[in-house]
């Protein structure tokens, strides 16, 4: 699962560059196939039943499985971006959250950027606690603890939601395989982490309400109250010698070092 870990971040990469003012979201789920194919491999969102994209674009309230379109970037918008790509029968799945800059609201871009930051730390704090995990729940227990630990927002003083009705996976020879991944403690420990163990964490949180509802789309998640949502995925292997960050080019060396964790290559 080396392979396809390294060609959704190569995507999901060439993705992040190209976020900018005018461009459209069918122009990065464009790009984002491109490198997919380019590298031998396939989408496999495209193999999700009634889904044709590469990507999912999810702009501002939006939190999840926005689809990508005719939909133009605005400066200031904060853009969530899911990908996954199979390879030889195995899969890998990311998603990273990118603010687009604007230098007329440096309030707006400052907010945006906290609650990214936020998310993407409390998926390395679930990250680090897998490493030495007894059970599954403790990783939903270490985002929880790490998003009430920052407390109500610095900037805007807003404090952060975590979705519930949405949940991490297993992956492997399916993107999205048993058990669920939850992003928040639950009273149940779950399935218990051994060597093999191949999981997708991916905590969404938002700005105000847990509270969400699908557009008329029938894919886009939204929240309630509208305020902005942000996502960020890791597909991350448990094996004989540690753990292994599948879809980080340095297997998540620099997001767990502030955790004391260091991830250990496969093999
Ligand atoms: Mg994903
Ligand atoms: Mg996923």
């Amino acid at each position: 699962m080396v392979e396809p870990g390294l060609i959704t971040a190569a995507a999901l990469d060439a993705v992040r560059a190209m976020i900018a003012p005018g461009v459209t979201t069918g122009q990065l789920d464009a790009e984002a196939n491109r490198v997919i194919l380019a590298r031998g491999a396939e989408s496999n969102f495209q193999l999700v039943r009634g889904y044709s994209h590469t990507l999912c674009v999810s702009i501002n309230e939006q939190v999840v499985h926005g689809i990508p379109g005719d939909r133009v970037l605005e400066p200031g918008d904060i853009v969530s971006v899911d990908c996954g790509a199979q390879y030889k029968g195995w899969n890998g799945d990311s998603a990273i959250t990118v603010v687009v800059p604007d230098a007329a609201r440096p309030d707006v871009v400052a907010r945006r950027e906290e609650l990214s930051r936020v998310t993407e730390g409390s998926l390395w704090a679930g990250i680090a606690a897998l490493a030495t995990a007894s059970h599954i729940g403790d990783i939903g227990a270490a985002i929880q603890d790490y998003i009430e630990a920052q407390g109500p927002s610095a900037v805007s003083g807003e404090t952060y939601g975590i979705l519930r009705q949405y949940v991490g996976h297993g992956i492997g020879r399916k993107m999205h395989e048993s058990p669920s991944v939850f992003n928040y403690r639950t009273p149940d420990p779950g399935p218990e982490v051994r060597p093999g163990l191949v999981l997708a964490i991916e905590p969404m949180v938002t700005a105000g309400t847990e509270e969400t509802f699908v557009e008329g789309d029938e894919w886009t998640v939204s929240t309630a109250d509208g305020t902005d949502g942000s996502h960020w995925e890791h597909s991350v292997a448990v094996h004989d010698g540690g753990i292994w960050v599948l879809t980080a080019p340095d297997g998540g060396k620099a997001g767990l070092a502030p955790f004391g964790v260091e991830p250990r290559q496969i093999g």
